[in-house]
């Protein structure tokens, strides 16, 4: 049996006075945390990561003149007259393609046939699409010789400009921007294969408790099986952590402090389970003796327990261990400290205006993050519905939920039809 935690710190948490709110636990949790050095990494990795170097085009997009259409190209003043009923007839004087090097001149008083992407003939300053032409795309007939023309053209009709999308030397991409698939895109066609980002944070997950077991091992009396490391490390991969599972710790200093040390260089520790007041709640113990350590009792539900700090440089949030608990917290303190670490700017959930459809009891002037499922409401916010039993413990209800409504501290009972804000879940 590991020995009983032996009271080191002041257990200040019965006293509600020294409770801290959200907003204040929030605001020392990200004081710790600043955007990670610049790393630099392929277009593809780097998406939905935040940008640490501007970037310049390289080359123009499109990098030369082009024609946007399957067509023919021509001076348009050589088309003025045409119309549906009284075509103007030009000789064909040639083909390209696109990727063709060679592309031949345009004189006065012809056509050349062209693709969508072809470079433009010297000479040429329009494209005729094929639809206003006597083939309508047809394949190229040998022998044809002319072309009909049932329609004028302007002036760089159907024309791309070299440069029109972005111009050589102009900015693609801006530092702190987040790298949506579209950026990427677009910083591929100007020219730069990598890109300078935020480094991901390493983000070492480990569960505690003599009564927690690997997931696929059988139960015995008294077990039960860990999900925490798994809900954890799933919600930090989706916020672009690069996640370490350091396993699961027994109720004993010993192995807390062996299984903590092999995360000496990540980026950020997250532990759940014993930070609360019960006789092998060592998590706490070990933060005091081995680094510094602020526990709160953050005046929220689920998720009241909450230990916040460094053991050598390495942030820890001690999360509670009731699995929605633990979630709870995470989404609320973890979330933002990991997009702090990759740079965003942004770092406060997205949340969306709901109309309640249930009534629910907040005693205790804790802000109560209720699971609840969403229904669209026809123009109006969609109706949040309670999405099953409330317990700390109840991780179904979370898995059934889209979204945490949001009860502020101060509101006691919220009443069915209640406006109020929730946190989607997605
Ligand atoms: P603790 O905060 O350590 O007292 O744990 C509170 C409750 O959460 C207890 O019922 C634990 O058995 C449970 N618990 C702790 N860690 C985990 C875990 N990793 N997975 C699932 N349940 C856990
Ligand atoms: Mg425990």
């Amino acid at each position: 049996m590991p020995e009983p935690t032996t009271p080191l710190i002041e257990r200040p948490w019965e006293d509600v006075e020294r409770m801290v709110d959200v907003d204040s636990a929030l605001e020392l949790v990200l004081a710790a945390f600043a955007p990670l050095p610049p790393t630099t990494l392929p277009l593809l990795e780097a998406a939905g990561m935040v940008l640490a170097r501007d970037v310049v085009a390289r080359d123009n997009v499109p990098p030369f003149r082009n024609s946007a259409m399957d067509g023919y190209a021509v001076r348009a003043a050589d088309t003025a007259s045409a119309t549906w009923s009284g075509p103007v007839e030009l000789p064909i004087a040639g083909h390209v393609a696109a990727g063709q090097r060679d592309v031949p001149p345009l004189g006065a008083g012809a056509a050349i046939r062209i693709m969508t992407g072809a470079p433009l003939p010297v000479g040429a300053d329009a494209v005729v699409r094929f639809e206003e032409t006597n083939e309508s795309g047809s394949a190229f007939q040998p022998g044809l010789e002319t072309v009909l023309i049932y329609r004028a053209a302007g002036p760089l009709d159907n024309v791309r400009e070299a440069g029109e999308d972005i111009a050589r030397g102009t900015s693609v991409a801006c530092r702190g921007q987040v790298l949506r698939p579209a950026d990427l895109g677009l910083i591929a066609a100007a020219g730069e294969p990598r890109v300078c980002v935020h480094r991901r944070p390493v983000v070492a997950v480990l569960s505690t408790g003599n009564e927690v077991l690997p997931p696929g091992n059988e139960l015995t009396p008294g077990t039960i099986r860990d999900s925490n490391s798994v809900v954890i490390g799933a919600l930090a991969r989706s916020w672009g952590a690069d996640v370490r599972l350091l396993g699961i710790a027994q109720d004993s200093v010993t192995d807390l402090i062996g299984r903590l040390d092999q995360a000496r260089d990540a980026d950020l520790i997250v532990t759940s389970g014993g930070v609360s007041l019960g006789d092998y709640d060592l998590v706490k113990d070990v933060l005091k003796s081995e680094g510094e350590i602020a526990i709160w009792q953050v005046r929220m539900k689920p998720g009241k327990p909450l230990a916040f700090g460094h053991i050598g440089l390495v942030p820890l949030l001690g999360l509670p261990g009731n699995p929605v608990a633990a979630a709870v917290s995470f989404i609320i303190f973890g979330r933002p400290a990991i997009r702090k670490m990759l740079g965003h700017q942004v770092t406060d959930p997205r949340t969306v205006e709901v109309i309640s459809a249930d009534g629910i009891d907040n005693r205790g002037q804790r802000r109560h993050y209720v699971r609840v499922r969403l229904e669209p409401g026809d123009g109006s916010p969609a109706v949040a519905r309670i999405a099953g039993e409330q317990g700390a413990g109840v991780l179904s209800s979370l898995a059934a939920a889209d979204a945490l409504l949001i009860v502020p501290e101060d509101v006691e009972r919220a009443l069915p039809g209640t406006r109020l804000r929730a946190i989607l879940l997605d």
